[in-house]
């Protein structure tokens, strides 16, 4: 039978807002070594805004911006809603085709025979697509836009730090745990971030799989790892954690369900409570 401890430890977290799928994650969760968190959407707010917009010589601004919006519907990234904010209503006349979503990309898809991207310069780097390089050198998240094997142009957008979040990376410090930030959004996003947080192990440019192999190398080296991500893409990550954490409030369906732990009000700050009453209820159960 199970301790009467883990009922008080489940019905004390649920009280803050967070729910424990079973009463074995709150004694991993209290012998977590290393908390490792997406960027967007767990650190950051996840709400981007669009702030300048550059277009090459030989195309339309309106005309890009309004491809890229019908090309964006079709996603439930972060990215996507800053855009739809910024763009307004999709122009119905554009026929997209073949549209694709590319998981740590973006989006592709053929508009009037021709084929259309949208996503980060990976994206463009993937279908031979050249551009400047120097556009690289700025800490902002940027969306570029191809069209017909050409660049088109580009986006740049902004997302905010979460006010808790620099309480959440103090506690967990104190409690003698190591947070680390992996990110597919640009290296030099990341580093701003990770400075502004005082996280020292930060990652970026990753894809997906290559969060997943940061992952295995930690476990490999015997640590046992919880995972925090807001549900876009982090699926496999979650499943491969000794915990997977899923913020509840923008997390997709599929991250929810894979989640051990859910943080229904999205705060990072309730990382260090959740390990706090794993560790308090060890204490009553043994
Ligand atoms: P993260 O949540 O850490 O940014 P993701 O794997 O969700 O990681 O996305 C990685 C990167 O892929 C994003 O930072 C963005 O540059 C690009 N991307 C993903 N989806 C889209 C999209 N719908 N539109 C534009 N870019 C996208
Ligand atoms: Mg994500």
């Amino acid at each position: 039978s199970i301790p009467l401890g883990y009922f008080g430890g489940i019905g004390a977290a649920s009280r803050h807002g967070i729910l424990f799928k079973g009463s074995n994650f709150l004694d991993t969760l209290a012998t977590i070594q290393q908390v490792v968190m997406d960027k967007t959407g767990t650190l950051t707010k996840g709400v981007f805004t669009v702030q300048d917009i550059f277009i090459s010589e030989e195309f339309d601004r309106d005309e890009v911006l309004a491809w890229t919006n019908a090309l964006e519907r079709n996603s439930t990234h972060p990215v996507a809603t800053a855009i739809h904010d910024y763009a307004g209503p999709v122009d119905e006349a554009l026929r997209l085709e073949e549209i694709e979503e590319i998981a740590g990309y973006g989006l592709r898809a053929m508009l009037d025979g021709k084929e259309l991207l949208v996503g980060n310069f990976k994206l463009l780097d993937r279908f031979g697509v050249k551009y400047d390089v120097s556009i690289g050198n700025t800490a902002q998240t940027l969306v570029a836009v191809g069209y017909s094997g050409q660049f088109a142009g580009y986006l740049t957008i902004a997302d905010e730090i979460k006010p808790d979040a620099t309480k959440a990376i103090r506690e967990l410090k104190a409690l003698g745990v190591t947070p680390t930030m992996l990110s597919g959004d640009r290296t030099t996003v990341v580093r701003e971030v990770a400075d502004s947080l005082n996280i020292s192990q930060a990652y970026g440019d990753l894809l997906p799989e290559d969060k997943a192999e940061k992952i295995k190398e930690m476990k490999a080296s015997n640590c046992r790892i919880a995972f925090v991500g807001d549900g876009v893409n982090d699926a496999p990550v979650v499943a491969l954690s000794d915990v997977g954490i899923a913020m509840g409030g923008l997390g997709s369906d599929a991250t929810i369900e894979t989640a051990d732990v859910v943080i229904q009000d999205d705060m990072p700050s309730k990382i260090p409570v959740a390990i706090r009453i794993g560790r308090a209820t060890r204490r009553i159960v043994w």
